[in-house]
Parts: structure tokens; sequence; C-alpha cells
């Protein structure tokens, strides 16, 4: 007997979500041809696609089952002969998830670095003159494209309990690469970049304390000298936010004893798990938060007390290390992750409003939903576009072959691109729950509650708002980094050429408003009272020059697009950005154009 038609159009939609992930998304591959060439392309779109299967396929099944049960992880401090052993357990499930995770290489790409004998996925890629990567890890260094597709895809599923894991891992095998001493790279690279999920290590970063987590240098943790151990310390106190708290390396700031306040004093120090093979390295698990989201990441309150570890870097130089290596890291990676939330939001709700019916016809026909998927399509795509241009940065300085312009821009972008893409994470997911109507509440109905969650709390980790516009705000005072950032939106611009019309003049006008603002907000001859005005203003300020980064990226793209199809689809995304953000006061009700660039932005994906 049939089933009523409602629940066969149900049925429809989440078949139709049961493909690839990657090639469900050509404006990946089209990005990616842009910012990387073609030739990097064609290499690794084999191995994207391959995850994308796989992620569909096994990660998403198997993170889903987790949620929806609650097998969240949970703390065992002791065996059962009462034994400490700071151990944290984790349904099998979860475990599944993460050997497709780590065998996809992801983390030693990310890393910049190939995997020890050569990682399956890595192997494949174009070697770079990386001339930073040292002796007796590998050459390479290339891999920072591939890598960002890959995490994109992998978080699709939200943060899923992987996402966090890899981007601690990276981030402390890129500290160890480009810091760390070579006993330390020899000891401990090798297991944090090995694909077998079972066999690699994890790391980890605990920076954050009670007393606060943007004011990292009010840290109370000390490093005492090890008297034993020339160059050991040893570590106590107390760390209140511990992600991955199942790692088997952490890294961990404290201050020297000795050293003084704030930031400029602080260590960052490597702190093996265990040091005997099994015991707790004089630390002990006070218990696992119960969080909104990123449920399935166990994430600890943790007392050190006397805990083994070693500098990565200059023991009077971890706050350096922390943001240069482990901050900078998990920002990009996060906004990876951000835009792959909302990828997974567009897929989720523009399949949806596709075979839902009501009132006899699809959702998806009624001009509002599709105002709705639109604004969705092209935050995403935005996002996207912002994060990959900053992965090309990342990539360079890497390779060393940035210059001091693009160093200042990835300085900037690195915060600015954190900040306005996990804003427009929450946002989309909301507007997907929206479309899904009152199932998009229900949890094992969709994705949508997850990645909601998730989105909340990728906006506050790894800075949260009005820390990271103050960071870009100080940096443009000291290093004038307005300039290089407004120079790179003329360029990308005049990448994009006449075909930009009206919306590349209104970029152009945004940049040189944003670039006055800031320039005059940062300006050695403001007074006091100006510069407190300033900081609120700055956050406004930084929002414009962010979104006009991302427009004129946009349209360069929409220039590069390889059929008139293609551009004209992407110019019509760009648009709806320079309006939705640059146009000061602008009303799609007194804006012809609007309903066609609704349609055109959805050409290639809302029929
Ligand atoms: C699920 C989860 C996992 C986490 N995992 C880790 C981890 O593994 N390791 C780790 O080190 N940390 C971790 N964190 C901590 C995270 O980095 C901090 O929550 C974050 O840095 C903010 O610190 P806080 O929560 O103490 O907020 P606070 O620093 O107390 O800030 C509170 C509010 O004040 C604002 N504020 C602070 N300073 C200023 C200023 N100068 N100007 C204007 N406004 C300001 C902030 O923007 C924020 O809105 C995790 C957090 C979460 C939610």
């Amino acid at each position: 007997m049939a089933g009523p038609p409602g629940r066969d159009d149900l049925t429809r939609w989440r078949d139709e979500l049961r493909g690839n992930w990657a090639t469900m998304t050509p404006n990946l591959e089209r990005v990616l041809r842009c910012r990387a060439g073609d030739e990097r392309a064609d290499a690794m779109l084999p191995w994207v696609r391959a995850f994308g299967a796989t992620m569909a396929s096994l990660v998403e099944p198997a993170v889903a089952e987790v949620e929806r049960n609650r097998w969240l992880p949970a703390s065992a401090p002791y065996d059962g002969v009462g034994t400490a052993t700071a151990h944290v357990a984790f349904h099998p499930d979860h475990l599944l998830a993460g050997r497709a995770v780590w065998a996809s290489g992801l983390v030693a790409a990310a890393a910049g670095l190939p995997g020890p004998g050569g990682a399956p996925g890595v192997a494949g890629l174009p070697s770079g003159g990386a001339g930073h990567v040292p002796a007796g890890v590998a050459p390479g260094g290339h891999g920072l494209f591939e890598a960002a597709a890959l995490f994109y895809l992998l978080s699709h599923a939200g943060e899923g309990g992987h996402a966090c894991p890899a981007v601690c891992t990276v981030g402390l095998a890129r500290a160890l690469a480009h810091r760390g001493s070579g006993d330390l790279r020899d000891r401990y690279l090798p297991k944090l970049l090995d694909t077998d999920y079972d066999r690699a290590w994890r790391g980890s970063q605990f920076l954050t304390e009670v007393q606060g987590g943007s004011d990292v240098g009010a840290n109370t943790t000390v490093a005492e000298p090890d008297p034993d151990r020339p160059g050991a310390y040893r570590l106590t106190g107390e760390k209140w936010f511990c992600s991955v708290a199942d790692a088997q390396v952490f890294a961990v700031t404290a201050r020297p004893a000795g050293a003084g306040p704030g930031t400029a004093g602080l260590g960052c120090f490597l702190v093996p798990r265990t040091v005997d093979g099994s015991a707790p390295n004089g630390f002990r698990i006070r218990r696992l938060k119960d969080k909104l989201g990123t449920r399935a990441l166990a994430s600890a309150e943790i007392d050190f007390d006397g805990a083994l570890g070693w500098p990565i870097g200059p023991v009077d130089d971890g706050f350096h290390v922390a943001v240069g290596e482990l901050l900078n890291t998990s920002r990009w990676m996060n906004a990876l992750g951000s835009t792959g939330i909302m990828r997974r939001a567009v897929l989720e709700a523009t399949a949806f409003a596709r075979h839902r019916q009501a009132f006899g016809s699809p959702i998806g026909a009624f001009p509002i939903v599709r105002e709705q998927l639109a604004v969705m399509k092209a935050e995403e795509e935005a996002a996207l576009s912002s994060t990959m241009l900053l992965t090309g940065l990342v990539e360079r300085i890497d390779a060393d072959d940035a210059t001091d312009e693009e160093r200042a821009v990835h300085r900037f972008l690195v915060n600015a691109n954190k900040y306005v893409t996990s804003i427009a994470a929450t946002d989309v997911v909301h507007r997907g729950i929206e479309v899904l109507g009152g199932n998009g509440t229900i949890e094992d109905f969709s994705p949508m509650p997850r990645l909601y969650r998730d989105a909340i709390v990728f906006e506050s980790w790894e800075g949260t708002h009005n820390v990271l516009c103050a960071q870009v705000r100080r940096d443009c005072a000291r290093l004038g980094l307005i300039g290089p950032v407004a120079a790179l939106a003329r360029r990308e611009l005049a990448r994009a050429g006449e075909a930009a019309g009206a919306d590349g003049a209104a970029v152009r006008d945004a940049v040189a408003r944003a670039e006055h603002r800031i320039a005059a907000d940062v300006g050695e001859a403001r007074s006091p009272g100006a510069a407190a005005a300033g900081a609120g203003h700055f956050r406004r300020n930084l929002d414009l020059v962010t979104r006009a980064l991302q427009a004129a990226s946009l349209l360069a793209e929409a220039a590069a697009a390889g059929s008139a199809a293609v551009a004209d689809e992407k110019s019509a995304v760009a648009a709806l950005i320079v309006r939705r953000h640059l146009v000061p006061g602008h009303d799609p009700q007194d804006d012809p154009e609007w309903p066609a660039l609704v349609e055109r932005s959805l050409a290639g994906s809302a029929g």
C-alpha cells in the first residue's frame, strides 16, 4: 500500500541527499580551479570526491547515530582496580567515523606535511619548495587547498566529534614543524601525522582558564624547571576548557616561574598524556562539560599537578607560538568549518524545498522561500570565497613565498574571516531551519538542530567576535594592515574587469569608505575620546571591509568562470552580497533587479 503523499516527498528528499557531497557542490570545484589552478584541481579532485562519498555514506550516518542516541564521550577516571587512567570512552560509531576521517590524509595535508611514508591521499600531491619544513620530517609543504576542500566536506557533518580533534592535531603538528626542537619533532610529528586512526596520536590545545579565555595573559598555570631533566618543566594549574581531552599530546600555555605578567611571559608547552605509557602525566580530568553543541567532542576541565612538559620554541615566546601556530590554524579552519556547515544547510533546505508540497506546489516555488534559499547560498559562497583566498595566503606563507603585503593581509583576514563566517553560519542554518518548518527543529528529521548548535559554538571558540575585532583593530593601528587589504580587494576587482559593472563600483566605494574610516580610527591624530568610540564602530567597519573583500573575490571568480551560465550565477551571488552588506540603506523593494538576482543566483541549484 502506498504511503501518504507527504511521506513519499520526504523520502525523495532524503534519497536525493544520499549521494556524493563533493559532486553535489560544483561550486567547490570552480573555486578550487580559480584559486589553486586547473592542474592542481585536476590532481586533487578524485581525492576530494572520494571523501565526499565517504562523508555522505559513512561519516555522517555514524555521527548522526552518536548524536541521536546521545552516545556522547564519557569520563572513566579509574580502571576496575582503582588505578587512575583519565580515560575518555567513545562509542564504536564515533571510532568508525574517526577512522575514515583520518584515512583521508586530511591532517597531514593541512599541516603542510606528508604523512610518514606518504599518506594515501597525500602521496599524489605536487611537492612545493617549502623552505620551512625541517629536515628529517619530509619535503613538501603544499596541500592546504586539498586539506581545505576535505575539511569543508567534513564540516558538512558539523563538528561531529572529529573536526576539532583534526584541527588541534594540525595546529600542534604545525607548531612542532615550525617552532619545535628537532627532538620534539622526531618524537611526536610522525605520530601526529599518521593516517591510521587507531595508531595515530591526536593533539589538543589548552589555553583557557576559569578566569577567562579571551584574556590569555591572565593565565595562572605555572611551569617550574624540572631539576632532574634539563630543558623540561613541571606544570601546575587548572585549565577550564580542554577539548580533545582524550588527546595523546597537549599544548598547554603556562607561566614559567619568575616570568612577568601578561602574555609576554607565557610559555607554550608540549605535555604528553602519559610518560610511562599508561599513567596520566600529572593531570586529572575533573569532568567533561555538558555542552550546547559539539557534543560528540570531549571537552573537559583539567587539573595539572606537576605534569612533565617541554617548551615549543623558546620558553618566553610561548604566546607567539600559541597565536601564530595554534590559534591562526584554528581560526583558518574554523572558517572552513563554518562554511561547510552552511553548505550542508543549503543542500538540505534546497532539496527540501524541491520536494515539500504546500498549497498544491513545492514550497521552493514560493518567491519568499526562494529568496531565503538565495540568501543562504550567497552567504555560503561568499564564505567559501574569502576562506579559499585565505587558504592561498596560508600556503604561500608556509612555502616562504609570501610578500610582506600578503603577510599583512593574512594577519587581518585570519581573524576577520573567522568572525564574519561564524556569524553567517548561525544565520544560514537558522534560515534553513525555517525552510524545513517545524520539522527543522526535530533532532532525527534532519541535521539542522545539530548544525545550529555547533555553529553557535564555532562563534565563540578560537576567539569571540569582540576579541577578534579588538585584535584586528590593534593590528591595523600597529601594522597598517588596512592599506594592503584594500589593495587586495582592488586587485580582485581588477581581475573581475568591466563585467563587474555597478556591483564592482559599489564594492570599490565600500572599500574606500572602510579604508578611510579605519585609517581615521586608528590614526595617530585621534583623541582618546574618539578612540573609545572607534572601538564600537570598528566592528561595523570590519564587517564592511571583509564583506567588500568577499564581494570582490566573488566577482573575480565570476570572471574566471568557464561558462557564461556559471559566470552569470556567480555574478548574481556577488550582487546579493553587495546589496545586503555594502550598499547603504539598500531595500530590496526599491531594487527592481532584486527578484531577477534571486532567480539568477539559484539558476544551478533550486529548480
Ligand atoms: C565547546 C567549547 C570548547 C572549547 N575548547 C577549548 C579548548 O580546547 N582550549 C581552550 O583553550 N579553550 C577552549 N574553549 C574556550 C574558548 O576559547 C573561550 O570560551 C573563548 O576564548 C572565550 O573565553 P571565555 O568563554 O572565557 O569568555 P570571556 O573571555 O569571559 O568573554 C566574555 C565576553 O566578553 C567579551 N570580551 C572579552 N574581552 C573583551 C574586550 N577586550 N572587548 C570587548 N569585549 C570583550 C567577549 O567577546 C565575550 O563576549 C572552548 C570553548 C567552548 C565553548
